[in-house]
């Protein structure tokens, strides 16, 4: 399958990992827009939100979860961090594989644009 996200999990593109299990892996943004911006994904090929259903349950529980572990090892946990999960075309999704992005290390602004 072309998904740029699936060749990362595959190590068929290399990425700056910074969590890896079974399940899921996180890894630095390419075109970070914060001081911390790391993308947390599903191994499995899930295209966004709109295609997870309910097999997908446990694993999107499981991935919340990680994300703060995640945030707390980057040292962000305190200060505080955004989860944001970007789906369809006006939500600005441009890579078809489901991911969050977790952004820290200043302050956010609300809303987003
Ligand atoms: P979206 O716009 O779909 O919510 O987010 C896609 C994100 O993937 C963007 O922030 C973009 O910088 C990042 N990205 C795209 N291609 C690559 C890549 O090959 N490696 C990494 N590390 N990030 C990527
Ligand atoms: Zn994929």
């Amino acid at each position: 399958m072309d998904c740029i996200f699936c060749k990362i999990v595959s190590g068929d593109i290399p990425s700056n990992k910074v969590y890896e299990d079974d399940k899921i892996l996180a890894f630095r943004d390419l075109n970070p827009e914060a001081p911390e911006h790391i993308l947390v994904i599903p191994k499995e090929h899930i295209a966004s939100l709109k295609e997870a259903n309910e097999s997908h349950l446990e694993l999107l529980g499981y991935i919340q979860l990680k994300i703060a572990e995640i945030a707390g090892s980057l040292g962000i946990a305190e200060s505080g961090f955004r989860l944001v999960a970007n789906t369809g075309d006006e939500g600005g999704q441009t890579v078809h594989h489901l991911h969050y992005h977790l952004l820290g290390g200043r302050f956010m602004k609300w809303p987003p644009g």
